[in-house]
């Protein structure tokens, strides 16, 4: 039996439709991509500003935590040098 494929909206909860479909072959298997689209047009572009937003966010905090991991090396290279002495 075959459940059906619910994906509501995230903003209005309306039943999102499919806006196309792709395959994407990997080595050892065929994915299938699906696009879904709120069909309130309107709606669907505060979701993509939406998803915009978090991506942007997102790759800022990425961007902190890798400045942060690097400032921590070289403290603790700073702290290893001073023990040398
Ligand atoms: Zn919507």
């Amino acid at each position: 039996m075959e459940k059906k494929y619910s994906n509501p909206c995230s903003r209005c909860g309306t039943e999102r439709i499919m806006l196309r479909t792709w395959t994407e072959k990997t080595e050892n298997s065929t994915i299938v991509n699906r696009e879904m689209i709120c069909p309130n047009p309107k709606c669907q572009q505060e979701v993509i500003k939406d998803n915009k937003i978090q991506a942007d966010k997102y790759s800022s905090w990425k961007r902190r935590g890798k400045e942060r991991a690097v400032e921590r090396k070289r403290v603790l290279q700073e702290i290893r040098k001073k023990k040398k002495k």
